[in-house]
């Protein structure tokens, strides 16, 4: 047992030096069993004398983390990573004081207010009522969004990837904070007699506002998108962007968000190619690790010393199968309590998206090989995990049709790694839970459309009682 703790201690030790060293960390385990006289794994754990599951788990981890390159990546390094600045940034005096402008930003709430906003405008878009959205939008996009047309109605708008294309603006001082979005979606357009058309959708928007707002609170994101942002009155008191109860204009960004603009990039009745199964993993591509990741763990480590990282592994293996196994099941009953709104939302496009192309996907044996650390942030709302997950599946698809084999292979496992984030609520503490069963009441898991247990009516999926899934990137398009 010394000899192992030894070499984990040594492991630590190394990836630190490393660290120091140079952004591209490569330490071999192999030198490392050298080191110590150890033959292979299975000697190792031998050695360890059938040691509990989690030292085992331990081991595992700690040696295939060093077995893959690491790219540490500086704070500000990407949109999301400058964006996260903005609870930083202030009115920053002669004498060098700071008086930040907005110290409980949340990237996370800005995630899911950005997904509700865009679902919210296209919904309005129906009927033409996009007057009930107009504290949001600035005029040149409420006309963009006009020129989409005057559907009678817009049915269920499902985002399957939103992702910045561009932050700019967070500094002190400055007068000025924008973010440039992309989402692909899909949404069904009634017309007057009922006949409806489905699209795909590629459009940019951009989002901006004075950084001197206060951000608000999760628990009103649903909800403040149809209120005045400057007086609270209902969004019937609004047309084109003027507060009628307040007498002011309000869509200028100086009381909340406001979409600048909208561009649409491509729409089309079908479904666009490359929607489908998380692809191959690069294996060239280092894990991006954001240089605070390490001690921001710490720091919630100290303050729940039963999270660790590696008690989150069977939660993620959990959640791994029900999103696999969800992929085929349009309702995506499994793993609707294991997914904040936005990924279920995204989910649920590719499914819809499998249904159109008249495929379906099948995923067998899925697990995880290992878990890198790849972000850890905390605001006043959430802790925010990014772990990047390598994982096996056996994975294809067939033709609805004539089930004939389109894709995948349904005899070989592939490798794949994605990056996943995961959120809890801030202060909410303890080990993550790995069963099918309520946190709060403990009753077994069954959650409505909404995440709310069907039994006691918690809220599962608000992360207010255990680490949800909040967002899920593709190697190719993380950027940290
Ligand atoms: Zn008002
Ligand atoms: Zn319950």
């Amino acid at each position: 047992m010394g000899e192992v703790l030894q070499f984990l201690i040594m492991g630590s030790f190394c990836l630190l030096v490393g660290a120091g060293f140079a952004g591209l960390i490569y330490v071999s385990a192999r030198q490392q069993f050298k080191k110590f006289g150890i033959k292979d794994m299975a000697h190792l754990r031998k050695l360890a004398k059938e040691p509990p599951e989690a030292m085992q788990a331990t081991v595992d981890a700690t040696v295939r983390e060093e077995l893959e390159p690491v790219k540490v990546t500086p704070p500000g390094h990407s949109p999301r990573s400058r964006l996260e600045q903005l609870r930083e940034v202030g009115l920053r005096g002669d004498a060098g004081t700071l008086e930040r402008f907005d110290p409980d930003f949340s990237p996370v709430v800005f995630e899911d207010f950005a997904h509700a906003l865009f679902t919210r405008v296209h919904e309005a878009r129906g009927g033409g009522r996009l007057d009930r959205v107009g504290a949001w939008l600035s005029d040149d996009a409420f006309e963009a969004l006009r020129t989409l047309g005057r559907p009678a109605q817009v049915k269920d708008p499902l985002v399957g990837v939103m992702a910045y294309a561009d932050v700019t603006g967070v500094a002190d001082n400055s007068s000025r904070v924008q973010v440039s979005l992309r989402f692909e979606a899909h949404y069904t357009e009634v017309d007057a007699v009922g006949a409806e058309q489905p699209w795909y959708v590629t459009e940019a928007w951009t989002l901006e506002r004075t950084p001197a707002v206060a951000s608000r609170s999760p628990d009103t994101v649903g909800t403040f998108i149809f209120t005045c942002p400057n007086c609270g009155a209902p969004s019937e008191a609004q047309r084109g962007g003027t507060c009628y109860r307040c007498d002011t204009k309000v869509n200028t960004g100086g009381f909340d968000w406001v979409v600048q603009s909208v561009r649409l990039l491509a729409r089309e009745q079908r479904v666009p190619r490359g929607i489908g199964p998380p692809r191959s993993r690069d294996p060239k591509l280092p894990t991006l690790r954001d240089a605070r990741a390490e001690a921001n763990l710490d720091a919630l480590g100290r303050e729940d010393p039963d999270f660790i990282l590696l008690a989150l592994r069977p939660r993620l293996e959990l959640i791994l199968q029900e999103v696999r196994a969800g992929a085929s099941h349009p309702d995506g009953q499994g793993m609707r309590p294991f997914l904040g709104d936005n990924v279920f939302r995204s989910q649920r496009h590719g499914s819809q998206a499998s249904r159109d192309a008249g495929v379906r996907h099948v995923t067998r044996r899925s697990a995880i090989q290992h878990v890198s650390l790849a972000r850890m942030s905390r605001d006043t709302y959430y802790d925010a995990l990014t772990v990047r997950v390598h994982a096996t599946c056996v994975d294809y698809s067939v033709r609805e049709s004539d089930q004939k084999l389109v894709a995948g292979s349904a005899e070989h496992p592939r490798d794949f790694s994605e990056y996943w984030t995961l959120v809890r609520r801030r202060g909410v503490k303890g080990a993550p839970g790995t069963t099918r069963t309520c946190p709060s009441c403990g009753k077994p898991l069954t959650v409505d459309a909404a995440g709310y247990c069907m039994s006691c009516q918690a809220h599962l999926t608000s992360g207010a009682f255990d680490w949800v899934l909040h967002r899920i990137e593709q190697d190719a398009s993380y950027r940290g």
